[in-house]
């Protein structure tokens, strides 16, 4: 069994997939050019923004939009501390100093009241300059935008969102990627949209941004590409990537989105007498990057993921170091309650195989495994 079937995925869209390839291949227009523009349309036009600017990752993408912002020393930079390295890494890469959030133990996703509480707490310290509140879409479902926005326009704060995870996400009608003053995503393969090696992307509305990060993340380039006004970043797109994305965003928006949710909604209704199943808010829809429960304790989920890959079952535990307790972090000096919620899910959740070609039959097997071992 898989835990994210790639293999399938391609087998499902090869013939258009291969000639997409092939294609630029064969035009030998490699790096930047029209695939690129017509990628970056693409998806701009799917999530409902002005502005896509493709990238090398996720992580660049982040980090473009911190640049346009100029976030720098001095600055503080909110982050759940629940969330993968790289929304906290870029802070720092620019120098600035990450405050880290306790998360919502039902959503796994930034705990507006801790917000507040440390945006207070940054404040009367007085010795960093709130900037910006990275909110993270984890495991595919959107943040609460709706009181992250409220407080940002309270502290006079940019929001970023996040949405390595969450591309194809809601609330109400409005799609993830939009959320943010700029959002992000990334095309890594196993994200909801991946590409076949690293890609990203940054979504604004704003004219002014856009045009900073389309000159950085070119050398800083000007006028032309020699013209080198700023100093910037290599992180352009693959043509390739490009190509590969617009047949996978095809796939995306005709089946795959909505046979994911199916598959969510499978697990939901077979695990939720047996363990915490994840809990999407009213008005909320997941693009489930992942399908992740919680179980007692450390030593139960150690059992069950035993137990699941004797049974050929893959699982993952995302994420096993919240990012207060990560060594890269260790000079910040965090008190040992910084993020509570945080400890605890690092200990208790396990993310199971879940892509939109998985099969009720499998889904029956991983169900019944985690079932019996419950019951022991
Ligand atoms: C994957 C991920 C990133 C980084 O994306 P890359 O394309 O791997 O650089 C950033 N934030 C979150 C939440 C992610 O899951």
């Amino acid at each position: 069994m898989q835990f994210r079937d790639l293999k399938t995925q391609y087998t499902v869209l090869k013939d258009e997939m291969d000639k997409a390839i092939l294609d630029v291949v064969a035009s030998s227009a490699y790096v930047m050019g029209p695939k690129i523009k017509e990628m970056e349309t693409a998806f701009a036009e799917y999530v409902g923004v002005k502005h896509c600017v493709a990238c090398n990752s996720g992580t660049d993408a982040l980090l473009l939009a911190l640049k346009a912002w100029d976030v720098k020393f001095g600055d503080a930079v909110f982050v759940p501390s629940f969330t993968f390295f790289a929304s906290a890494e870029v802070i720092a890469m620019q120098g600035a100093t990450p405050v880290f959030v306790d998360v919502d133990k039902d959503t796994y996703n930034m705990d507006v009241a801790d917000l507040e509480h440390k945006i207070e707490q940054t404040l009367k310290n007085g010795k960093l300059t709130p900037r910006v509140i990275i909110a993270v879409d984890l495991f595919g479902l959107p943040a609460d935008f709706r009181a992250i926005r409220k407080l940002a326009e309270k502290y006079g704060l940019y929001v970023l969102e996040d949405g390595a995870q969450g591309f194809g996400g809601r609330i109400g009608d409005r799609k993830a990627c939009t959320f943010g003053d700029i959002s992000t995503t990334s095309f890594f393969p196993a994200k909801p949209v991946g590409c076949y090696g690293d890609g990203g992307a940054v979504f604004t509305d704003n004219d002014d941004w856009a045009a900073l990060i389309e000159s950085y993340h070119i050398h800083g380039k000007g006028s032309d590409r020699y013209d080198n006004v700023r100093i910037g970043m290599n992180s352009r797109l693959d043509s390739i990537q490009a190509a590969i994305l617009i047949v996978k965003l095809k796939a995306f928006r005709e089946f795959e989105l909505v046979d994911v949710n199916k598959v969510a909604a499978r697990y939901t209704q077979k695990l939720m007498d047996a363990v915490k199943t994840p809990i999407v808010p009213d008005d909320f829809y997941s693009s489930w990057a992942q399908y992740t429960i919680q179980v007692e304790n450390k030593e139960v989920r150690a059992g069950l993921q035993e137990t699941l890959k004797a049974l050929d079952i893959p699982t993952a535990i995302y994420y096993p170091i919240p990012m207060h307790r990560q060594t890269a972090f260790k000079d910040l000096d965090l008190d040992d309650n910084h993020c509570p919620v945080s400890d605890q899910l690092a200990d208790t959740v396990i993310s199971l195989p879940i892509h939109p070609y998985l099969s009720e039959n499998d889904q029956n097997v991983i169900c019944d495994a985690i079932k019996d071992f419950l019951k022991k």
